[in-house]
């Protein structure tokens, strides 16, 4: 379970209203009774049920069961889509080691806004069900074009584009410098925005295959060849 609260030896955790719906309305757990804690900072903890309520509950830490395991410094930018599609992106992302996960609108973006909080939650779930010990950070939607304009010099960017159907894979050599990578939306990159990531120094393209694969499969497909030739 993640606690937005400092974990260490006999630390009281004091629980907020659905974890304790979840722990002792759902799981039916009962004082004396253990739970495994993270709180993505210092590794997981066993902790025992203090108190619990219907609403709240505490919970009372006794040692470390795993240190933290930080990811890759890796970002996923991505520019969302339909909301359950969305939704997807960050639960997959979060399972498999991004640091930070990143909405962009693009040219061709549907989705005015998107609600970070809310698919905060979904990177935290994830995070739980892999039995992680760290929660990638969700940011609030960005421009693509702001981002570009302030992208750090020494961060690759592995742009997944569409338009290279049918390229080979090319992981370059110089790999000690961190990594983000781009998901474009439905209706792919604009020839401006195209221009732009291919004019910048950091920028590696990437085919994902013979054929156009929709945004979620592209974002899953693009994670999985970075922690194959990269992850660690
Ligand atoms: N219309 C479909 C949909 O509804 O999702 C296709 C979307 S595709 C244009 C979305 C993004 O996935 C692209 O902008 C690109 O980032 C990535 N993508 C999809 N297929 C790709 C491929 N074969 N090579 C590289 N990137 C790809």
């Amino acid at each position: 379970l993640f606690v937005d609260h400092p974990l260490g030896p006999e630390q009281t955790v004091p629980l907020e209203r659905d974890q304790a719906h979840y722990l002792f309305g759902v799981m039916r757990l009962k004082p004396g009774d253990h739970v495994l804690l993270f709180d993505g900072q210092s590794g997981e903890w066993l902790a025992e049920v203090a108190q619990a309520g219907k609403r709240a509950g505490e919970l009372h830490c006794l040692h470390q069961t795993k240190p933290l395991h930080l990811p890759p410094d890796l970002w996923l930018l991505f520019a969302p889509i339909k909301k359950a599609r969305t939704d997807f992106i960050v639960e997959k992302a979060a399972e498999m080691g991004a640091a930070r996960i990143l909405p962009v609108q693009t040219d061709f973006t549907n989705s005015e806004r998107v609600r970070a909080d809310r698919l905060q939650k979904h990177a935290v779930e994830a995070a739980e069900q892999c039995g992680g010990t760290f929660v990638p950070k969700v940011e609030e939607m960005e421009r693509l074009d702001r981002l570009i304009s302030g992208w750090p010099q020494d961060r690759n960017l592995l742009f997944c584009d569409e338009a290279r159907v049918g390229d080979r894979l090319m992981i370059p050599d110089a790999t000690s410098a961190p990594w983000a990578i781009l998901i474009g939306p439905e209706g792919g990159f604009s020839d401006a925005e195209r221009k732009r990531l291919r004019n910048m120094p950091q920028t590696h393209v990437l085919s994902l295959g013979p054929r156009i694969l929709r945004a979620d499969t592209a974002a899953v497909a693009a994670l999985t060849l970075w922690q194959s030739a990269l992850g660690d």
